[in-house]
């Protein structure tokens, strides 16, 4: 399953981050909270998720993250 990695922090709090999958890029900047840079970015990348990795088979996942892929 993909997960956001954080790139950048601000200040100490996170505003910019990354897929852990395929690097696409996510940023939350401006005068936002937390709270609503949390939201924004996880409703983005909720919806990325199911653009972009809905139905990818493990196999392709490890190939993605330049995991070894078991020999057959
Ligand atoms: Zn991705």
């Amino acid at each position: 399953m993909p997960q956001l990695i954080v790139t950048e922090k601000i200040d100490g709090n996170p505003v910019a981050w990354r897929c852990s999958d395929c690097s696409q890029s996510f940023s939350a900047r401006g005068k936002l909270t937390t709270k609503q840079r949390n939201e924004k970015v996880n409703a983005e990348f909720k919806l990325h998720v199911e653009k972009s990795h809905k139905g990818e088979s493990p196999r392709a996942m490890a190939f993605a993250a330049a995991v070894p892929l078991p020999k057959d």
